[in-house]
C-alpha cells in the first residue's frame, strides 16, 4: 500500500516507509492511497470470525506484502491478546471497554502494533531508531509499555510536569532500559510542538519517529475496536452510534476508517471537554486551533487535533456530508463528574471522567429507538483515581498491572527548552 502526505508536497511512499518516518517531510500526515471496502458476507458473517481474524481482515490491505502474512498474524496475535467488551449501561447504550490491556489505556493496541512492525523493519538493525513521542497521559505508559526492551529502538517521552495523573506518570518513568522519560516544564501542547521542531532540525543526527497516533502503525489498529464492538452488538439488530472521547482524534478516525471498510455505523460523535476546536468548527466553519486547557479528562486536552485533517480527508473535504455523519459536542469537567454521579447511580458502573463525556456524547446526539449507542471507555477509572474517588462513593481495587509500578521510583530527566531536548538527542 502506498501512502501520500496530506500536504501533498511529498512523493509517496510505502507503509515501511509511513511507519519509520512517522510524518512525511513536507510535515503532513500519512493517509492510504486506496481504501477497498470488505465484502458484504464479512459483515453479515462476522461472528463466525474470531478476533485475530477480523483484525487482519481489517489491516491486511493497509500492510499489503511489505510484512509476510504469518508474521503479521502473529503480532496481531500479540497485539489483541486481551478482551474488548461491550458492557450494557441501559438498555439502547454500552460502553465498550477499551481498557484491559497492559497499560489500561486503549492505547495499549496501537503502542504495541507499531512496535512490532517497527521492529520487523528493523530486523537488521540498520541504524538505531529512537522513537519521541509526546504525551497528554496514556500515550506515554502504553508507548513505554509497548516498545520496552524492542531491539534497535530507543524511546524518549516527553511530558507536561505535573499535567499527568499519579498512576499515568509512574508507568513512564519506571521502565528504564530502552525508555527516558523528559518532564517537560509546560503543557502537552509544548511537548507536541517540542516534538515537532524535533523531526523538523537536520542537526539532529539520530534517525527519529514519533509514536504519536499520526503514525499510521498506531493509528489503524484501532480500527479493531469498532469491529470488535459491531461483532457484539450486531444481534440487537439496531443502527450503531459511537461515541468517542476525543483528543487527537486518532481514535475516532479509525472507526471512520472502519466505516469506509463497510462496517455498518450509522452515526459518530467526537465527545470533548473544552477543548472544543472541533466541535465549534462544525458549528462555524472556523477551525481555529487554540492552547490546549487543562481538564478532569486530561488524556484529551487537546487544543489542535492532529488527526482531525485525516477525517476531513475521508470525507473529501466536505463539510455538509461530514455533518450528517458526524458530530462533535464538548463538555465541562462540571458536566462530566455529574455524568459520572449518574451513571454510578443508574447503573452502579463507575466510568472514568473520559469515559463519562463519552457517555454524555451520546446524551447531546439523542439515540431514537432504532439504534444503539456506545461510548468508548477508553482507560481504566483506576487511572483517575483523585478524580474518581472524589467524585463517587467508591474506592477502587489496584489491578495487578498498576500494582507493578506503583512503588517503583520516577526516573525522569527535567526540560524546560528545545535547546535541552536538542542536547538531550545529541549526546
Ligand atoms: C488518548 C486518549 C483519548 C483520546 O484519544 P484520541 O485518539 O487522541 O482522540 C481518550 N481517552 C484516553 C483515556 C486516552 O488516553
Amino acid at each position: 500500500m502506498k501512502y501520500y502526505s496530506l500536504h501533498k508536497k511529498s512523493p509517496d511512499t510505502s507503509f515501511k516507509n509511513a511507519v519509520i518516518e512517522g510524518l512525511a517531510k513536507d510535515r503532513g500526515i500519512y493517509f492510504p492511497q486506496n481504501i477497498t471496502p470488505l465484502p458484504k458476507t464479512f459483515f453479515d458473517t462476522i461472528e463466525n470470525y474470531s478476533n485475530e481474524e477480523i483484525a487482519f481482515t481489517a489491516i491486511q490491505q493497509f500492510v499489503g506484502d511489505e510484512i509476510p502474512e504469518t508474521i503479521l498474524k502473529q503480532i496481531i496475535k500479540e497485539t489483541i491478546s486481551f478482551d474488548f467488551p461491550v458492557v450494557k449501561i441501559e438498555d439502547n447504550i454500552g460502553t465498550l471497554e477499551l481498557f484491559h490491556g497492559p497499560t489500561m489505556a486503549f492505547k495499549d493496541v496501537g503502542a504495541r502494533f507499531m512496535s512490532s512492525c517497527l521492529e520487523y523493519f528493523n530486523r537488521d538493525k540498520e541504524e538505531e531508531i529512537t522513537v519521541l513521542v509526546a504525551t497528554s497521559g496514556d500515550t506515554g505508559g502504553a508507548v513505554a509499555n509497548g516498545f520496552l526492551n524492542a531491539k534497535g529502538i530507543k524511546v524518549v517521552i516527553l511530558y507536561p510536569s505535573g499535567k499527568v495523573s499519579d498512576i499515568q506518570e509512574r508507568q513512564l518513568t519506571t521502565l528504564g532500559n530502552n525508555i527516558t522519560a523528559l518532564e517537560v516544564d509546560g503543557v502537552f501542547d509544548d511537548c507536541q510542538d517540542m516534538v515537532k521542531t524535533a523531526f523538523l532540525d537536520t542537526e539532529i543526527s539520530r534517525t527519529l519517529t514519533s509514536a504519536n497516533s499520526i503514525n499510521v502503525a498506531r493509528w489503524l489498529p484501532q480500527m479493531f475496536y469498532f469491529f470488535f464492538a459491531y461483532k457484539q452488538l450486531k444481534k440487537q439488530h439496531k443502527e450503531l452510534v459511537f461515541s468517542v472521547p476525543s483528543g487527537n482524534f486518532g481514535n475516532i478516525c479509525a472507526g471512520v476508517m472502519a466505516n469506509k471498510l463497510g462496517l455498518p455505523i450509522k452515526h459518530f460523535v467526537a465527545a470533548t471537554n473544552i477543548n472544543d476546536t472541533v466541535a465549534t468548527y462544525l458549528e462555524d466553519g472556523n477551525y481555529t486551533p487554540k492552547p490546549s486547557k487543562a481538564t478532569i479528562s486530561n488524556a484529551m486536552d487537546v487544543g489542535n487535533p492532529s488527526n482531525f485533517i485525516r477525517i476531513q480527508e475521508l470525507f473529501q473535504n466536505d463539510l455538509v456530508a461530514l455533518k450528517k455523519k458526524f458530530s462533535s459536542y464538548s463538555f465541562t469537567d462540571e458536566a462530566t463528574k455529574k455524568a459520572m454521579k449518574s451513571i454510578f447511580q443508574e447503573s452502579s458502573y463507575v466510568a472514568d471522567p473520559h469515559g463519562a463525556v463519552g457517555y454524555l456524547g451520546l446524551n447531546a446526539y439523542g439515540l431514537n429507538e432504532n439504534e444503539y449507542g456506545v461510548f468508548l471507555e477508553t482507560a481504566h477509572p483506576v487511572k483517575f483515581l483523585d478524580v474518581v474517588e472524589t467524585t463517587l462513593p467508591v474506592k477502587i481495587e489496584i489491578p495487578e498491572q498498576i500494582k507493578k509500578v506503583i512503588d517503583k521510583e520516577k526516573v525522569a530527566i527535567k526540560i524546560s527548552s528545545y535547546e535541552e531536548l536538542k542536547d538531550f538527542l545529541n549526546a
